[in-house]
């Protein structure tokens, strides 16, 4: 679907006078022979979604840990809310909000002891009550961590994520092991965080997550943004083909078109009115993703 030629037509640049929250040139981190970053380039303006693409060891957690302040860099600049993180301090680190794969361990606190412990530390907190509310835990309020399930244990980690009232935060697979339903009301839980001003910077297995929360899309792959979009754009998915199918008698039919409507509607005419199975598939952000991904390992190979 790309090609190596078209390459910059994948990584979208934000206006030239974005109020950038996150800025990141030529990030690299070597383990080893392991370039768990090569050349990581990545803007996030202040008050936006981006969600953060890509396979397993593609060199998400690393950028994000870096971007956090808890890992150390080997070359490239980083500004995180107009500081290195390398460099950050006390107050910078109360700026942040940081929802962590792994849980917190806060087994023996209930859920509203273990948020008054963290609202201590930050200048200006959430409410305890709101949070509460805000991940639907009112009813697990005065249970213990070790007590909740899996996908509320999840939750507390995002209400501790959020309880400093961060400018911006880090959520890295916050969904894992939620439920459906959980799942929706996280997902209406980001949008007001958004609403109020919150920069968010997620990192997702979850494509649909993606396509519903995120304003702009970065794939990494092999330690390196591949391409960054708004979902509907990106890697040319606007102008992708639409693929029409339906049924002739016995005969499954397909035709791939820039103009599905009009070719409908021809379609229509020639079959006198009704057309038996018809459906119109356009690229999913997962065709995309796993087009952008399988050509930059074809690249590779
Ligand atoms: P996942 O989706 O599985 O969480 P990821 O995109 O977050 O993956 P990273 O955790 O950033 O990927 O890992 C990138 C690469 O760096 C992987 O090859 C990983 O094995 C390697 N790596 C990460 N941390 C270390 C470490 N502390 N020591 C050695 N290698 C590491």
């Amino acid at each position: 679907m790309t090609t190596t030629t078209d390459r910059d037509d994948l990584l979208v640049p934000v206006p030239a006078d974005a109020d950038l929250a996150v800025r990141v040139r030529g990030l690299r981190k070597h383990y080893g022979e392991t370039k768990a970053c090569d050349g990581v380039d990545l803007d996030v303006v202040r008050g936006e979604v981006v969600a953060l693409l890509g396979p397993n060891g593609a060199g998400k957690t690393t950028t994000t840990e870096i971007l956090e302040g808890y890992r150390h860099r080997d070359g490239g600049e980083v500004s995180v809310l107009g500081v290195d993180p390398g460099k950050g301090d006390r107050h910078w680190r109360t700026r942040l909000g940081i929802v962590l794969q792994s849980a917190n361990d806060l087994g023996d606190l209930t859920v509203e002891e273990s948020l008054r412990h963290f609202a201590g530390y930050y200048p200006s907190p959430r409410g305890i009550d709101e949070v509460i509310e805000a991940v639907g835990l009112v009813e697990k309020r005065r249970t213990k961590g070790f007590d909740l399930s899996g996908g509320q244990r999840r939750r507390l980690d995002v209400a501790l994520g959020i309880i400093g009232s961060p400018e911006l935060l880090f959520l890295d697979e916050p969904t894992t092991g939620f439920d459906p339903e959980a799942r929706r009301e996280f997902w209406e839980l980001i949008r007001s965080l958004r609403g109020l001003g919150t920069t968010i910077l997620l990192t997702t297995h979850y494509l649909d997550e993606a396509e519903v929360l995120a304003d702009r899309v970065a794939v990494i792959s092999r330690g390196r943004v591949i391409a960054c979009d708004v979902p509907a754009r990106l890697g040319g998915r606007d102008e992708s083909l639409a693929t029409v199918s339906w049924r002739e008698g016995d005969d499954p039919r397909t035709e791939r078109t820039h103009e599905p409507t009009r070719f409908v509607q021809e379609l229509s005419a020639r079959l006198g009115g009704e057309i038996p199975s018809l459906a119109i598939h356009r690229p999913s952000l997962e065709d995309v993703y796993l087009s952008l991904i399988g050509d930059d390992h074809e690249d590779a190979s």
